[in-house]
This record gives structure tokens, C-alpha cells and sequence, in this order.
């Protein structure tokens, strides 16, 4: 009979292994795509507007509690949902675009290191959204959970950044959230950001989720 806490801990573990290995268990995101969303709402539409879609998300757990691990994907993808069931179309995009500023912002000082965040305001666009899209790369689970992003950017003197995420869960027709979170990072790191656009959307169809920014060198 094992004594040790170790010695119960291998008991428990003994009695509750399954026959067969587990089902996949769901894709996991950043936490963020909940948090900001509810700063987004209660901001824009009141505390009682966030309760009322965080509850008709099944996530009325949250008000009050945010998480703070990943989560499953599966979550944000309702709370967005009911957001565009809830409000109006405009007032759903103003809201997600909020959310994904925020969750830029959030990244921004969170996982982009202070030296690169010093750094990189200092070099020509060209040569700092190449660093900045190989630094998001490596974060790339805050916001595409279990899609797959892929950058690359053209040209040097306006660079043109293309970002993708094939079979993006978090897809909403063209996207609001996340050419907000982008918008972003690049603007604060990389210089004036000239246009965002959509061009696919795996929301609209498409099998990826392609935003493009313009950038425009730093006056
Ligand atoms: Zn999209």
C-alpha cells in the first residue's frame, strides 16, 4: 500500500487510465480572445449587454471570473457568435475589432520582449515587419488556435505584409478581430499602417483567412 503522496498520486492515475487512448482534445487558444472581447463589450455596450452574450454563449461563468489558462477554442468562437446573433452587424464588428485591438495591445506588452518592442520603431518598415512576422509566428496560438498561420512580406520601401491562417476558427465574415489584433502590432512597431484588407475568408468559404497590410515608412 503506498504511503507517499506520489505513491497516491500513481494509484489514481493506475485506476483511472483508459482502455482506449483519449479522443484529440480540443484545440486551445489565449485566453485573450475572451478577456478583451468582454472589456469590448461592457466599453462599448454596457456591463449588462456583456452578460447578457456571455450568458447566451454558455460562458456566464466568466462575468467577473475571466480565465486565465488557455482555454478551448470552442469558447470564443461562441461568445463571437453570439455577439453577431445579439447585436447588430455594424455594432458586431465595432465590437470584435475593439476585442482584437485590445488583444494586440495585450501581446504587444506581453509577448513581444521590451527590446524588440524598443528596437524595432527604429528600423525601416521593410527590415521590422520581416522580425515582427516571425515574432507573432512563434505566438501564433493567441489568436489562431488551431489554425495555421503562415506571414510573408513583399517589397522594402512599402512593404506589404500577408498573413495567413488556413481553417481560421475564429473566422467571422472579413474578419474584424483579427485585422484589428494585426492593425495593431504593426502600427505600433513597424510604422504607419497604410490599408488593411481581407482578401479570403475562411467565414465567406475560403480555406484561409488572408489579411494584407500596407505599410507606409515612418515620417
Ligand atoms: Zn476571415
Amino acid at each position: 500500500m503506498p504511503t507517499s503522496d506520489n505513491g497516491l498520486a500513481r494509484l489514481f492515475a493506475d485506476a483511472e487510465r483508459p482502455e482506449t487512448p483519449p479522443a484529440r482534445p480540443p484545440a486551445r487558444i489565449g485566453p485573450n480572445a475572451i478577456i478583451q472581447t468582454g472589456e469590448a463589450l461592457s466599453a462599448l455596450d454596457g456591463p449588462g449587454a456583456a452578460r447578457l452574450i456571455f450568458e447566451a454563449a454558455g460562458l456566464g461563468r466568466y462575468i467577473g471570473v475571466v480565465p486565465t489558462t488557455m482555454i478551448d477554442e470552442r469558447e470564443p468562437v461562441a461568445l463571437f457568435a453570439a455577439v453577431q446573433a445579439t447585436l447588430p452587424p455594424a455594432e458586431a464588428d465595432r465590437v470584435l475589432a475593439d476585442a482584437g485591438h485590445r488583444t494586440g495591445h495585450y501581446i504587444l506588452e506581453n509577448r513581444i520582449p521590451p527590446i524588440a518592442r524598443q528596437i524595432l520603431p527604429k528600423l525601416p518598415p521593410g527590415l521590422s515587419s520581416r522580425l515582427l512576422v516571425s515574432a507573432i509566428a512563434r505566438h501564433a496560438w493567441t489568436f489562431a488556435g488551431s489554425g495555421s498561420f503562415e506571414g510573408r512580406v513583399t517589397g522594402w520601401t512599402r512593404p506589404v505584409v500577408t498573413l495567413a491562417i488556413a481553417a481560421n476558427p475564429l473566422a467571422t465574415a472579413g474578419c474584424p478581430w483579427h485585422g484589428a489584433v494585426f492593425q495593431r502590432l504593426f502600427a505600433s512597431l513597424c510604422g504607419n499602417v497604410g490599408s488593411v484588407r481581407h482578401s479570403q475568408c475562411c467565414a465567406r468559404g475560403d480555406g484561409f483567412c488572408v489579411t494584407q497590410l500596407s505599410l507606409a515608412p515612418i515620417p
